[in-house]
């Protein structure tokens, strides 16, 4: 396994299998790698901490960063390549610059469904689209795998390459992209980067999320899973940014029982001197 740090030493990366992460790797960036070389394709890993999807009063700064234990992660579960660039590789123009230059793009819908994280973290989706189309345009990869975790990330990044698909030129004409399934703990606790900021006596509490998507995911109306969810997760001393019910796809609010539907949850448990937020998500078990 190599690691790389400028651009130009990827190639011949062309139709490789690609995982994107912002590195601290655990068991869910792993069960992405050995997706991605399932494919039988080579593998390239990026970390990168990308400044621009993160707001001014988040965790940008202690972010962990564990770069050996990644490369360690990386290539036990096959990757060929652990790409590494710098933040001059990604935003030659600066961060401010290419923040205004993302501002001008417009954003798939889904990225701004009212209610979602767009109202709790604005501008962090036009740095996701940002980054992930810039290491896109550097890796070229042809199938790039995402985690159903970050739900509206993934349909997000899906619009994206969709409407790539359907512009003169394509920007990526050969790519893909996969979805793997959450990795969860034994307890239901979806892996997380953050998860280790919580101290342990808080552990107990964040379960209230996965206990929220299980009773989500068995009641028969939008709306039951709605209040059910909210209770659960004040239940367990949660700040609740959302716990909805939306189209799985199209993350519009559910108004007929036709449609496949996903339970999505943000929220955020604060203790004396510190705090975390967590997202996770789920089918409802009769929509499936
Ligand atoms: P991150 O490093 O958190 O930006 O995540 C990088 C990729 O790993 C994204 O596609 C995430 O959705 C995915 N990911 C993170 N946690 C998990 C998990 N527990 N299960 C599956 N995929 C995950």
């Amino acid at each position: 396994m190599r690691l790389v740090e400028d651009p130009e030493d990827l190639s011949p990366s062309t139709g490789c299998a690609f995982v994107p992460t912002m590195g601290a790797l655990h068991e869910g960036h792993a069960a992405l790698i050995r997706h991605a070389k399932a494919t039988g394709l080579p593998v390239v890993v990026s970390v990168f901490v990308n400044p621009t999807q993160f707001g001014a009063n988040e965790d940008l700064d202690k972010y962990p960063r564990t770069l050996d234990a990644d490369m360690a992660i990386a290539e036990a579960n096959g990757a060929s390549i652990v790409f590494v660039p710098s933040l001059h590789r990604v935003y030659p123009e600066g961060t401010a610059a290419a923040t205004d230059l993302a501002a001008r793009v417009p954003l798939p819908d889904v990225a701004t469904r009212p209610g979602l994280e767009d109202r709790c973290r604005p501008g962090h989706f036009a740095g996701v689209q940002l980054v992930v189309a810039r290491l896109f345009d550097m890796v070229r990869p042809s199938i790039a795998v995402f985690g159903e975790k970050d739900w509206q990330q993934l349909k997000l990044v899906e619009a994206m390459v969709r409407i790539a698909h359907g512009s003169t030129p394509n920007r990526w004409p050969s790519l893909r992209i996969a979805a793997h399934p959450t990795v969860r703990e034994r307890d239901g606790l979806a892996l997380s980067s953050r998860n280790r900021y919580m101290p342990a006596e808080w552990r107990e509490r964040s379960l209230g999320i996965a206990r929220a998507l299980q009773v989500a995911h068995t009641a028969q109306r939008p709306s039951t899973a709605e209040e059910q969810m909210l209770a659960t997760l004040k239940a367990h001393d949660f700040t609740v940014d959302y716990a909805v019910v939306r189209d799985a796809e199209t993350l519009m609010p559910v108004t007929g029982l036709e449609t496949r539907t996903r339970a999505l949850i943000a929220a955020r448990l604060t203790w004396p001197g510190g705090g975390v937020r967590l997202i996770d998500n789920a089918p409802l078990a009769i929509w499936r």
